[in-house]
């Protein structure tokens, strides 16, 4: 059985003074989860997380990561980098990078395998938009984004990615897909994988992200192929966040 997920996107929120307060919120009342449970944080306040999560059940990661290793890139940051600070996860194409940074489905399958050989699991995005969905093109692009990750990876690479099915029009507008909707979605990506290796389908987790709220977890995480979910409005405020961890544990 797959373990749950679930994973706080901050984006880019928060300041020192906030997040100790978010976080030890959420430390305080988190018990024993029965599912992981993790916060990816804008970089500055990564040394942040090294401090107040260690030894806790939260794990912390970051919001991107360089496709390249070292050298003249301005303002990125590596994988190396981000494991200096103790990073288990990095998130990867998520939709905000390809529409306003422009990542292309291979530039992200790049990022996930500097990730992943940087010691992270990568969270890959994959989503539609709403002009997408409503042409009938769903299944279509969210396979041509999955396959770029499995056609650049090797199968000991994919061991360490955890899917992240967000469809663009949930995210951030209250809007959240049905749990049939994400099911469908999510088998179709799992038989992709399978279709490469059915043992890593079968192991690896895929997320739903969009508009997951406390009230919505419990139906969506029922799914047999929801094993978790990215947040992102609802990681800010701990108690929101706590009732999702809930849900899946
Ligand atoms: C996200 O940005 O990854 C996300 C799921 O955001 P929200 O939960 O706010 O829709």
């Amino acid at each position: 059985m797959r373990r749950k997920l679930i994973a706080g996107n901050w984006k880019m929120n928060g300041s020192l003074e906030a997040n100790r307060l978010l976080l030890s919120g959420i430390k305080s009342d988190l018990g024993h989860p029965g599912c992981d449970v993790a916060v990816c944080v804008p970089a500055p306040y990564l040394a942040q997380c090294q401090t107040e999560l260690a030894g806790t059940a939260i794990g912390w990661g970051a919001q991107d990561v360089s496709a390249h290793e070292a050298g003249a890139f301005t303002g990125e940051v590596s994988a190396s980098m981000l494991r200096d600070f103790g990073c288990k996860y990095a998130i990867v194409g998520h939709s905000e990078r390809r529409a306003y940074h422009g990542e292309t489905d291979a530039f992200v399958a790049r990022k996930a395998a500097r990730a992943v050989d940087g010691g992270m699991i990568a969270i890959v995005c994959v989503g539609e938009t709403l002009a997408e969905r409503e042409q009938g093109e769903t299944a279509t692009v969210v396979a041509r984004q999955i396959d770029a990750v499995l056609t650049a990876l090797t199968n000991e690479q994919l061991a360490r990615v955890v899917v992240a099915y967000e469809p663009v029009w949930a995210i951030g507008t209250g809007k959240t897909a049905t749990p049939q909707m994400a099911q469908e979605v999510h088998a179709m990506l799992r038989a992709r994988i399978g279709a490469k290796e059915a043992g890593i389908a079968e192991r690896m987790a895929i997320l739903y992200g969009g508009s997951m709220k406390p009230d919505n977890a419990a139906e969506l995480l029922a799914m047999p192929d929801i094993d978790g979910g990215l947040i992102g409005g609802a990681s800010l405020k701990a108690s929101d966040f706590l009732g999702i961890v809930r849900a899946a544990s």
